[in-house]
């Protein structure tokens, strides 16, 4: 439910509701907008008389919401969340941009592409260190020493880094992360998603594989539910019939997830092609579109990565796109 409050609402009468409403065991949301406030309410509010509510003289309107998402609901929160990294802002209509390898795989590897893609725009630096592999014989990422090694290309680079958790075990490792990600695999591991509602890093969520933006927006709800609010939806292709590219990039995820949500929304080209040349049409598209951030996969030398090099761009063809996606940003600037 949401009440809808009367533009310059007394503090006091506001105090006296939501201690009201606390008593009734509800926890309350309070969010300013520009030209409205809205007071949340989590928890059973089928006993509350909705007309005694809307009589109060502070009070606008009070609806009931459907969805069973609160915290990451639009409708909860009229006004985007920007989340904030180092000195980005991401969701506040600017395009971010996250490049680093699939995996990390030494230190000249990891310092010469976070050099690189710094040089090209990219802010953020992505690298696996944990990572989920369909076979237990593929490289399973350097673990401990992939962090150590992240952590010394963002202090050779400046740039804050993104990397996988894949188990509540590892959280120890990840106090230096900048932004936690959990990948496709493990969007449903509750017990973890509600662990890294303890954490103050902001979370990357990505889309399962065959996951609806219902049940991806109830991830970030576990995640909110337990304290962080600092959430990002990022959609990185779902499985479809189509077999000529890796997964289907849902570029519907975009607008379909700003209207329900008002978390900011990534795009990953890269899992979603699988192929290296489609990730430069992808990631326009998505800019076009709206997407507050892209992540993409860029190796030093793809032709001979320990994981996804097939979809990893080489630094220079990523220098190209970051040069070709500036008309797509002031493009989206001029339409605003
Ligand atoms: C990754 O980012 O390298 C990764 C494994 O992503 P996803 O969970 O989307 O497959
Ligand atoms: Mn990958």
């Amino acid at each position: 439910m949401i009440i809808i409050l009367k533009k310059d609402a007394p503090a006091s009468q506001l105090d006296m509701l939501t201690s009201w409403l606390k008593e009734r065991n509800l926890q309350v949301h309070h969010s300013e907008g520009t030209s409205q406030t809205i007071l949340g309410l989590i928890g059973n509010t089928h006993h509350l008389d909705i007309d005694l509510i809307k009589q109060m003289e502070i009070v606008e309107d009070v609806k009931r919401i459907q969805e069973p998402f609160k915290n990451a609901n639009r409708k909860f929160h009229p006004l985007d969340t920007v989340v904030k990294v180092g000195t980005q802002n991401i969701g506040d209509g600017g395009l971010t941009v996250i490049a680093g390898p699939c995996s990390v795989e030494s230190e000249e590897q990891i310092v010469t592409v976070a050099r690189s893609v710094k040089a090209s725009g990219a802010t953020l630096l992505r690298g696996g260190a944990f990572k989920p592999r369909t076979s237990p014989y593929a490289f399973q990422g350097l673990r401990d020493e992939g962090i150590r090694l992240l952590l010394e290309a963002k202090k050779d680079t400046g740039l804050p880094i993104v990397t996988e958790i894949m188990d509540i075990s590892q959280l120890d490792l990840f106090a230096e992360v900048d932004v936690i990600q959990v990948g496709a695999r493990n969007m449903q591991n509750f017990e973890l998603l509600k662990q890294l509602g303890h954490c103050k890093q902001p979370i990357l969520l990505k889309r399962g594989l065959a996951n609806t933006y219902q049940e991806l927006l109830m991830s970030a709800e576990y995640i909110m539910a337990s304290g962080n609010e600092n959430v990002m939806l990022c959609e990185r292709g779902i499985r479809t019939f189509e077999t000529y590219t890796r997964n289907t990039l849902d570029i519907s995820a975009v607008p379909s997830l700003k209207t329900l949500s008002h978390l900011p929304v990534v795009i990953d080209p890269s899992h979603a092609a699988g192929i290296s040349r489609f990730v430069s049409p992808l990631s326009k598209a998505a800019v076009a579109i709206g997407a507050d951030a892209l992540i993409i996969e860029v190796h030093n030398n793809p032709a001979c990565a320990l994981c996804d090099g097939a979809q990893s761009l080489t630094m220079e063809a990523f220098d190209r796109l970051m040069k070709e996606l500036k008309g797509f940003v002031d493009a989206r600037e001029l339409c605003k």
